[in-house]
């Protein structure tokens, strides 16, 4: 009776592990996800009030036109217009203030580019994220990101990135 119970114990044990494995995999990609979701939706209400943009963390934005440039070296560059939305800015007087002057430019969530959704089709408007990803003595690493935000499945989709150095020395 106890062998019986040995074998079956090991057999069901090990495929409990491995299905256990494949749901955390997906569930970690999940997490991952909503994720960068999470810190897109949070970063474009309050980057417009960045001081230096990137520096000491991710500065998002809203993309009103985007050019990616592949270059021969295989260097790559995006030129774009970046701008946010009062509305739904943490602080919507002080973002105001700050565009009257000119420091920063305003628009509403329609005025992004869009492209459909791969997941849902919803037009997902474009946004883009500008960060230091590394800061040494031998060079800081600068990367852009180029994105499609649904709001229909809160996900973010890429679209292109730029990693360029900038070296101080
Ligand atoms: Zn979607």
């Amino acid at each position: 009776m106890d062998d019986a119970l040995f074998v079956k114990a090991a057999e069901t044990t090990g495929r409990d592990c491995a299905r256990l494995e494949v749901e955390i995999h997906a569930k970690n990609g999940e997490l991952a996800r909503n994720k960068a979701a999470a810190a897109a939706l949070s970063g474009l209400r309050r980057a417009w009030s960045d001081t230096y943009a990137g520096k000491y963390g991710a500065h998002w934005f809203f993309v009103r036109e985007y050019k990616i440039h592949n270059y021969a070296s295989g260097r790559r560059h995006i030129d774009y217009a970046k701008f946010w939305v009062a509305a739904i800015a943490d602080e919507p007087a002080k973002a105001r203030d700050l565009a009257a002057q000119g420091k920063i430019a305003l628009g509403e969530i329609a005025d992004a580019k869009s492209v459909p959704c791969p997941s849902c089709e919803h037009p997902a408007p474009v946004v883009g994220r500008y960060e230091q990803t590394e800061d040494s003595w031998d060079g800081d690493t600068w990367e852009t990101e180029i994105a499609a935000l649904c709001l229909h499945c809160a996900r973010l989709v890429n679209l292109g990135d730029d990693h360029k150095a900038v070296f101080c020395t």
